[in-house]
């Protein structure tokens, strides 16, 4: 199922890239056929007015005239600053069409921007914008939108003030180039936010069925990132300039930035697994958490931007080498759902770190720097996160499976083992109850066994089987003379001759006392008979320890039809009383009841 989720992950991500991929290359076609914008950078005369006090009148009389410097720079930066930037913009060279009506427009987040469109006759007009002039601008729109109808301008100035950094990316369009640039721009932000959105939601269903706390923190985290991309390109104005305060504005990039690096921290702890891997990360993940909370009611409480704008930037490059370096050591520990994760963050962490490096003047600034580079950075991250997550779930069940396995293995090895155990401790039992524990030969248990079976059998068969009982004479006066332990030697002797001297289907067994009995199967009375004869002289023959002679007498008879176990029995009984009686150490027969006996 988990191998699934990837494989589902991998044709989401590959349609958004196509889409993407059209998309690219369907918007230059009808922008062709229009006018470029014009970046207006350079075109800027700047003066920093640090008195703050310098008015437009001061600036058309021509006073500051000479305060003046032309910007060197296309996009201009000044970060936070306590100073009034004064714009002066050469308009012969850029509003060359006098039909034509012109839009400026600046993309920064700014709290004042006035614009003053001065006349040939001094007279001027002004439009204010900027959070603090929300209400001012009537397209909703993230940028900061001038409108320039009346071509034949002498100058124009543009004031920039307040608590925002300030920045300055700024394009001049015919107003139908910038038509077009709305539809692009809005085309684009659908997309990139639509990306963004699906990928939430996706993986927040993914949360809902696999209940892994990771999903949820960086559906999180998604969110988050979301609100951060939202602040730095000033949608939050244009879709809530009129509903949220202005000094969310102000504070939305430090505020959501904030949240973000919280959510990543909680994701990169959870999905990396540190209490587990590195307890030393954990508990430095823990403390940057701790950081991020403070930072984030100071990002509330305190007043000036300036201070958690920069504290934020730089705390951000803390957290993002510390969970770089973390995903690493947990791979060389040798966990390989990192993998995933380390592509992600190296490819986000470099994109942040031009944005920082721009922040602190290290590098030019430029808009790429601001709005494609974290964007695609970010989206890059995102697919590889998502994906780390379903690696590692695939990870953990290929583990859990051959845990299963070994487990199964373990447990059949010793089921296996017991079994084999069992079957050799019932064979002893077996082996225990059917043997006679002097002689170590089938004991009475055993034979009646025998017999029973042999009954069952007796009537299919031919030739039926016949019975031996054997009787050591006088055995008495073994123990009277020589005592029981003799005795005992003595029975042991007599059973292991009986033992060696008959054939292989024969069953020999103690029947009692000093009587044995052989059961032969498929075996004639003569046959029987005979084998009694050889069974006696080999006894008789035998030199017994301490006693040296002793013989056994011989009773024999076989299955006849209508026999019971107990006729057969005492049949063969009456066969060696018969023996006994005839002078012992012979062989008597009996066949079925009718007397006929024979001495061999
Ligand atoms: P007969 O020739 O008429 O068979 O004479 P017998 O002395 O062999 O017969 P009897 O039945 O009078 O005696 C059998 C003796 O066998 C009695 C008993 O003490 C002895 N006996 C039975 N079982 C054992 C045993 O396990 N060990 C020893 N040592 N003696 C046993
Ligand atoms: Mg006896
Ligand atoms: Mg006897």
């Amino acid at each position: 199922m988990k191998n699934k989720i990837i494989k589902t992950k991998l044709l989401f991500y590959f349609f958004i890239v196509l889409i993407f991929t059209f998309t690219q290359f369907s918007l230059p076609c009808h922008a062709a056929e229009l006018s470029e914008p014009i970046i207006l950078g350079q075109h800027y005369d700047v003066f920093r007015d640090s008195s703050k006090k310098t008015t437009i009148e001061d600036l058309v009389s021509g006073t500051y005239d000479n305060s003046f410097v032309t910007s060197k720079e296309n996009f201009l930066f000044f970060w936070h600053t306590n100073d009034t930037i004064w714009l002066r913009l050469d308009t012969d060279e850029l509003l060359t069409d006098k039909q034509e009506s012109y839009w400026l427009e600046v993309t920064d987040k700014l709290d004042s921007i006035e614009m003053f469109i001065v006349k040939e006759d001094g007279s001027y007009s002004v439009q204010k914008r900027g959070i603090s002039n929300i209400d001012d601008q009537k397209i909703h729109y993230r940028s900061n939108l001038f409108q320039i109808q009346d071509p034949s301008v002498k100058e124009i100035y543009i004031k920039l003030d307040g608590e925002l950094p300030l920045n300055l990316i700024s394009y001049l369009f015919t107003t139908d180039s910038f038509v077009n640039k709305i539809i692009d721009y809005k085309y684009l932000t659908g997309i990139f936010y639509g990306f963004l959105s699906a990928l939430l939601i996706y993986n927040l269903f993914l949360f809902f069925s696999l209940k892994d706390k990771a999903y949820f923190y960086y559906v999180l985290y998604m969110f988050s990132f979301i609100l951060y991309q939202a602040a730095l390109n000033s949608l939050d104005i244009e879709l809530m300039g009129h509903l949220l305060p202005k000094w969310y504005f102000i504070k939305s990039p430090a505020i959501s930035g904030i949240f973000l690096l919280l959510f990543m921290l909680l994701f990169c702890k959870e999905f990396l697994e540190l209490k587990k891997y590195l307890p030393q990360f954990h508990k430095t993940a823990n403390l940057l958490l701790w950081i991020t909370i403070l930072s984030l009611i100071a990002s509330f409480i305190v007043p000036d931007v300036t201070i958690t704008d920069n504290f934020t930037i730089i705390f951000a490059v803390v957290v993002f080498i510390f969970l770089w370096l973390s995903g690493i050591f947990v791979l060389l520990k040798g966990q390989k759902m990192a993998r995933f994760y380390l592509v992600g963050w190296t490819v986000l962490l470099g994109s942040i770190i031009v944005q920082a490096l721009a922040f602190l003047s290290i590098i030019p600034f430029h808009p790429v720097i601001f709005e494609d580079i974290p964007a695609v950075g970010a989206i890059f991250e995102s697919i590889f996160l998502s994906l780390a997550l379903g690696d590692k779930i695939n990870i953990i069940k290929k583990e859990h499976q051959e845990m299963q396995k070994m487990l199964n293995e373990t447990l059949e090895h010793k089921v296996k083992e017991r079994t084999q155990e069992l079957e050799r401790a019932k064979l002893e039992l077996e082996k225990l109850a059917n043997t006679d524990r002097l002689t170590q030969i089938p004991n009475r248990v055993r034979l009646d066994y025998v017999l029973e079976e042999a009954f069952e059998h007796a009537q299919h068969q031919e030739v039926p089987f016949s019975i031996i009982l054997l009787d050591i004479d006088y055995f008495k006066e073994v123990n009277d003379e020589f005592g029981h332990q003799v005795g005992d030697l003595v029975l042991m002797n007599v059973a292991e001759i009986l033992q060696n001297t008959i054939r292989e289907q024969d069953t020999i067994g103690r029947w009692g006392g000093e009587e044995f009995l052989v059961f032969c199967p498929q075996t004639t009375l003569d046959d029987a008979v005979k084998l009694s004869e050889k069974l006696r002289q080999q006894l008789e023959n035998h030199q017994f320890p301490v006693v040296q002679r002793k013989t056994s007498s011989f009773g024999v008879t076989s299955y006849a039809d209508g026999d019971t176990l107990n006729t057969l029995l005492s049949r063969c009984d009456k066969a060696l009383y018969r023996a006994k009686k005839r002078g012992r150490n012979c062989v008597e027969f009996l066949k079925d009841d009718v007397n006929v006996s024979s001495q061999l």
